[in-house]
């Protein structure tokens, strides 16, 4: 099922401290702020993520996904 609301959104979760982050700009880092330090950034146009262990981050949406 779609949603009305499919438009693309960058968003990922950080296994070690349950903290979701969205970067919602080309240009808005977010990171978490546990060890891992995991962060997500490129808004709606590309996702880079990163941290310590990124075996410890669960991408939840991905603005590549979009079909
Ligand atoms: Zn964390």
């Amino acid at each position: 099922m779609k949603g009305a609301d499919d438009k693309p959104r960058n968003i990922v979760l950080c296994k070690d401290c349950l903290e979701v982050l969205e970067s919602k700009h080309r240009h808005d880092f977010v990171q978490c702020s546990c060890e891992n330090q995991t962060y997500t950034d490129g808004g709606i146009d590309y996702q880079r993520i990163g941290g310590k262990d990124l075996s410890r981050i669960e991408i939840i949406e991905s603005p590549r996904q979009r079909k």
